[in-house]
């Protein structure tokens, strides 16, 4: 199958990230272990002593207004930025989209990106398409629950080298949740097209249909590694290379 973009006036596309552009595996096996093994030595690490309380303020609140957070961590001593790593393991342990533990990741990540010691990874066929559509005037956009910061330096570090020129904009759920049709349009009003100029592509069936209701136009994306979606009300690709 091959989506023809001029044939459906395509004039945007924009992607998830975790399993479209990206194998999910890197985000759970390279990522999230990246931060957790240095968590606590950063909270620690007088360097980073104004940042860090500005983190734990924002988790502090965090935490006030959790109920099922005070459950799984009863022992927060604000005094000591070490005992709020429970709080922040017991996050990663049970995968809560957190704002503090999001931005903390991403000061880590961050130095690990500038260090070379990580690199972000991104299917072989991603590179090829970014200049494809860029050749035929088509935006390229991102929309994921990983923090803008998180993208940027993902697509900048590639093995494939800095993909960020190819990027027009970076959106992360400060636009709206990814399963609101409202995130679509703003996104669509953000990038100045029409939504059915919009093409939507991720692995998730529950976004695909917000983005199908704010009048995108949507492809599933089935990558190795992702847990097969049962989804027939869309097509699928394999490849960005069907995307022309
Ligand atoms: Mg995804």
């Amino acid at each position: 199958m091959k989506f023809l973009l001029q044939d459906r006036a395509i004039r945007a596309i924009l992607l998830d990230i975790e399993g479209t552009t990206t194998p999910i595996a890197f985000v759970y096996d390279v990522l999230f272990p990246f931060a957790r093994i240095r968590l606590r030595a950063y909270l620690e690490d007088p360097a980073h002593a104004a940042v860090v309380r500005d983190v734990l303020e924002l988790l502090r609140k965090e935490w006030d207004a959790d109920t099922a957070a005070r459950r799984g961590v009863a022992d927060w001593q604000e005094a000591a930025p070490g005992s709020a790593s429970t709080y922040l393991e017991w996050l990663m342990d049970h995968d809560i989209k957190s704002p503090a533990l999001k931005r903390l990741q991403g000061l880590i990540w961050e130095g690990g990106y500038r260090a070379g010691e990580l690199r972000g990874e991104v299917f072989p066929d991603v590179r090829p398409a970014f200049e494809r559509w860029r050749d035929a005037r088509v935006t390229i956009a991102i929309y994921s629950s990983g923090s803008v910061l998180a993208q940027r330096l993902l697509f900048g570090a590639t093995r494939e080298g800095d993909l960020t020129p190819f990027i027009a904009a970076f959106f992360d759920t400060g636009v709206g949740p990814k399963r609101w049709p409202d995130s679509y349009r703003r996104i669509a009003g953000e990038l100045q097209h029409d939504a059915a100029g919009v093409l939507f592509v991720s692995d998730t069936p529950a976004e695909l249909d917000a983005a199908r209701g704010a009048g995108c136009h949507v492809l599933l994306a089935e990558r190795p590694g992702n847990r097969s979606a049962s989804y027939s009300d869309a097509e699928s690709i394999r490849s960005f290379d069907q995307i022309v």
